[in-house]
């Protein structure tokens, strides 16, 4: 089989130049630079691929330039996806250094040339390469898709600087050339799929929590209820339910305004979740409402949470809108799951248990007791 590279490479080269600008004019945001990078890197390819048909200078000059800053902008990007940071100063400086070694090296002998450029474009990646590999194997899958297409890449780079500079034959050094631009072709790809995976992730994240407080949203909290329903079932463990309901909230409101009210709230949840273990749930059931779902979780300590949480949130030191010390506090209903509890039987006799919170002055624990839990399902019935 022989390759015909003079055709392969600005064959491919152009068609995904193409693609990745199609990319750019779609895309907003990581995903408008990545294609930015993306098509550097493909006219880049494709200048040295049409080598044959354009003068010397225009393809050293243009396309070592395009490659570099192809190479620095997938860098840069891949650091802000990976590390969620700039890449380091330095890195701009090798950049620099690099675009300022291509004129340089224009009158040096070709197989020097082509080894030193292809050893700084390598060194361009390495960061990057370093840093995916650590990352890549412990964090989302679609990363190690990134890491490995920007392993080969280096490699390709580097054994290219060798072949070159050990004066191999063109036919090889034409080879590695063409596994560094499908790898690096293959990196873009990737990182595209791990771009969208991860915002699919926040995606899911945005429609199951609540923007305010951080707390599960009510349909999240239900099905996470539900579940926690079944494995008590499974492991014959108990499931506890705390509905939490702040005390006078629309006084808050109406005294200090409604962003003075949504800090509180940010404020309580926060002072909540402080006290519980990494399988409860905390949940924003309503405006200021609250429910706590404790898998194996009984009925005295889900009573004990419950009233730690109340004084806790009786602790905060909050503060009004002119800055005067604001105090909050909050009623609690507590429910022990019964072995044929659904979650709406379950949070509704949570909440009877805090209606009488409510009844018997504010800022205290309710537990529901066999009395409760008969007339709740009475009135259910009736
Ligand atoms: P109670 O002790 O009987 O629970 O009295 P309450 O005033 O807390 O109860 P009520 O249900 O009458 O009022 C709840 C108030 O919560 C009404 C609304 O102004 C406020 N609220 C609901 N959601 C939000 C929110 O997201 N932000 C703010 N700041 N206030 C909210
Ligand atoms: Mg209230
Ligand atoms: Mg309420």
């Amino acid at each position: 089989m022989t390759l015909d590279l003079p055709t392969l490479v600005p064959t491919l080269g152009v068609g995904f130049a193409l693609l990745t600008l199609q990319l750019w004019l779609a895309g907003r945001g990581g995903l408008r630079r990545a294609s930015a990078a993306g098509l550097a890197l493909c006219l880049g390819f494709a200048l040295f691929g049409l080598q044959d048909w354009l003068p010397a200078w225009l393809v050293l000059l243009g396309g070592h330039w395009l490659l570099m800053a192809g190479l620095a902008g997938l860098s840069g990007l891949l650091s802000r996806h990976l590390l969620n940071r700039a890449p380091p100063a330095w890195h701009h400086g090798l950049l620099l250094a690099a675009v300022l070694l291509v004129p340089a090296l224009l009158a040096a002998a070709p197989p020097l040339r082509a080894g030193a450029l292809s050893a700084a474009m390598g060194a361009l990646l390495l960061p990057v390469t370093l840093a995916s590999l650590r990352l890549g194997w412990r964090g989302e899958p679609s990363l190690r898709a990134v890491a490995l297409g920007l392993l080969l890449a280096s490699l390709a780079l580097w054994l290219g600087a060798a072949l070159a500079l050990g004066r191999a034959a063109q036919a090889w050094q034409g080879g590695i050339f063409a596994l560094a631009f499908l790898a690096v072709l293959a990196t873009g790809f990737a990182f595209v799929l791990a771009y969208f995976e991860r915002m699919a992730g926040q995606m899911r994240k945005l429609a199951s929590v609540d923007g305010l407080t951080g707390a599960m949203n009510h349909a999240t909290t239900l099905s996470l209820l539900s579940h926690a329903l079944e494995r008590g079932r499974r492991e014959g463990q108990p499931v506890g339910f705390v509905m939490l309901d702040l005390d006078h909230f629309k006084r808050v409101n109406d005294r200090h305004g409604h962003a003075v009210g949504d800090q509180v709230l940010k404020a309580v949840a926060a002072a909540t979740r402080a006290r519980l273990r990494g399988s409860d749930v905390l949940g924003r059931l309503g405006g200021e409402e609250f429910g706590l779902v404790l898998p194996a979780t009984g009925e005295a300590g889900a009573r004990h949470l419950a009233e730690q949480v109340r004084q806790a949130v009786e602790a905060l030191e909050l503060r009004g809108d002119g800055g005067q010390p604001l105090r909050v506090t909050l009623s609690a209903g507590v429910a022990e799951a019964a072995r044929d509890d659904t979650p709406e039987t379950l949070m509704h006799l949570a909440d009877k248990a805090l209606y009488q919170a409510k009844q018997r002055g504010r800022n205290r624990v309710v537990v529901a007791d066999d009395w409760l839990r008969h007339s709740t399902l009475q009135s259910a019935v009736g």
